[in-house]
């Protein structure tokens, strides 16, 4: 996609601070993070949200929780971290290029929303 954000900083037009990458997906630190830890995991291939992962493959999908697996570890999270997808309007998506929030290093508040 030309012109999203994510795409860009994917293909390195746009600096970021990656922290993950493999075949299928990229990571990067959160340019306004909310947690000592805020990593931004995204696929590779452009999908809006979750709410567009029909032509999807397994993979692609378990590609993305794979890699929060090792992205948790990588960032000693191992007492816990929160994953957050924002999907559309109600929950303030902001980029439309799905992408996984990895919130972590500190105690998350009880209440999610
Ligand atoms: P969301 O609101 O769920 O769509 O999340 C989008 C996230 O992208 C926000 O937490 C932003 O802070 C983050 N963000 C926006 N631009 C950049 C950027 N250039 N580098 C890293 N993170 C960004």
């Amino acid at each position: 996609m030309e012109n999203c954000l994510f795409c860009k900083i994917i293909r390195g037009e746009i600096p970021s601070g990656k922290v993950y990458e493999d075949e299928n997906v990229y990571a990067f630190r959160d340019i306004n993070p909310q947690a000592p830890v805020h990593v931004l995991v995204v696929p590779k291939k452009h999908f809006v949200s979750l709410s567009d992962i029909q032509s999807a493959s397994d993979g692609e999908l378990a590609a993305c929780l794979r890699a929060v697996r090792l992205i948790a570890e990588q960032e000693k999270l191992e007492n816990g971290y929160r994953l957050v997808s924002n999907c559309g309007p109600d929950a303030c998506q902001s980029v439309p290029h799905l992408h996984f929030h990895i919130l972590g290093g500190r105690q998350m508040a009880d209440q999610m929303a």
